[in-house]
């Protein structure tokens, strides 16, 4: 055995109906976007449409591809990024659903021009402008939009936004302008029926934030909040360990394969235990290619250790780990190289 991302379908499922039994009667969009967290888009996706997901949320069309091609036209796929021209003809093509917060990728729609006219979620910026058409704009927006409807260029079918979720005062103000801006999309003639606005954070604390849909991302991973609820409290399993092989064992420490290009944060040298057979040991130091522990008796070449995730070996977190070095989990788990294999496994090994 080598250096692993060992990845629990069992629990994926089990996060995948946490998260439908809570957010229900609205429907959950899986967000996919580095290649699902780094736990592998393809796999992650079809084990989702098989529990039901109708919703993928692939970000780029490189993404959506590989989505399509796995999963065929079974599934919704939402994207929402357009660097060119070239990206909205595609998307029309593979019948994906744009997110569109942007005047000149509107524009664009035009421009392709298709036979079959886009489907459209019109983006409002509530807040956090990262991008989204601003509140200033979108009176003209939406009749920019209700136009290409009218030339038969695009069908307005959705509207949507992204909040911070760090403080409940901000995201209910971002909700007051996504709520105004809804009724002048009405006003303006279009007709969108699914609303979304919630990640997983408020998808899962508060009921009002649900509308249509929610995307989510981070819990359906099982990758709880950092500072927040532990994972446990939501319903949520971590899904992914990240384990390691010992290569070599001296008298005071053994070597393990795994190291800061494999994504292992440095900084975590000193400051956590991983799991061994012997129970907890001090990660001593991590390199580029391998890392120390501190020895256990009986250690030997081919052992495992885990750094995060559930099991025999101790109940370390990606989250906790983050916590130790002022990140987020996600940051931990996207960061796991992508050359570092991924193994897919029904139940803890
Ligand atoms: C990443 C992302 C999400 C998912 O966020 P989580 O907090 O991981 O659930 C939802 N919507 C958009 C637009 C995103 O970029």
């Amino acid at each position: 055995m080598t250096a692993a991302l060992e990845i629990d379908l069992a629990a994926f499922d089990a996060n995948i109906a946490a998260v439908q039994a809570r957010v229900s009667p609205a429907e959950p969009m899986l967000v996919v976007k580095d290649d699902a967290y780094g736990h592998g888009a393809v796999p992650l996706v079809r084990r989702a449409v098989a529990a039901g997901i109708r919703w993928i949320g692939a970000y780029d069309i490189e993404t959506a591809r590989a989505v399509r091609a796995a999963v065929g036209g079974r599934v919704r796929i939402f994207v929402w990024t357009f660097p060119s021209v070239d990206e909205v003809a595609a998307a029309v093509d593979l019948d994906l659903d744009l997110g569109i917060g942007d005047r000149e990728v509107l524009e664009d729609v035009a421009r392709v021009g298709a036979e079959r006219p886009a489907r459209v979620h019109l983006k409002i910026d509530t807040g956090l402008h990262r991008n989204g058409f601003r509140p200033e704009d979108w009176p003209a927006s939406v009749r920019q939009a209700r136009q290409l409807e009218l030339d038969g260029t695009a069908r307005v079918v959705g509207i949507w936004s992204h909040i911070a979720e760090a403080s409940d005062a901000d995201d209910d103000a971002a909700r007051a302008v996504f709520d105004l801006a809804r009724r002048e999309a009405v006003e303006a003639g279009l007709g969108p029926s699914i609303h979304h606005l919630a990640a997983s954070a408020a998808s899962f604390a508060r009921r009002a934030f649900r509308y249509d849909l929610v995307r989510v991302g981070a819990y359906a991973y099982g990758v709880a909040p950092a500072g927040g609820p532990p994972g446990a409290d939501l319903g949520l399993v971590p899904i992914a360990r990240l384990i390691a092989t010992v290569t070599e064992v001296a008298r005071a420490e053994v070597v393990v394969d795994i190291g800061s290009f494999d994504g292992l944060f440095s900084t975590l040298a000193g400051r956590t235990a991983v799991g061994t057979p012997a129970g907890p040991r001090a990660l001593l130091r991590v390199g580029h290619t391998e890392s120390s522990v501190a020895a256990w008796p009986g250690a030997a070449i081919g052992d495992s250790v885990v750094i995060y995730g559930p099991g025999t070996h101790g109940e370390t977190t990606a989250t906790g780990l983050a916590e130790l070095i002022d990140t987020i989990g996600e940051e931990i788990v996207t960061r796991v190289s992508p050359d570092l294999p991924r193994r897919y496994v029904e139940g803890p090994a």
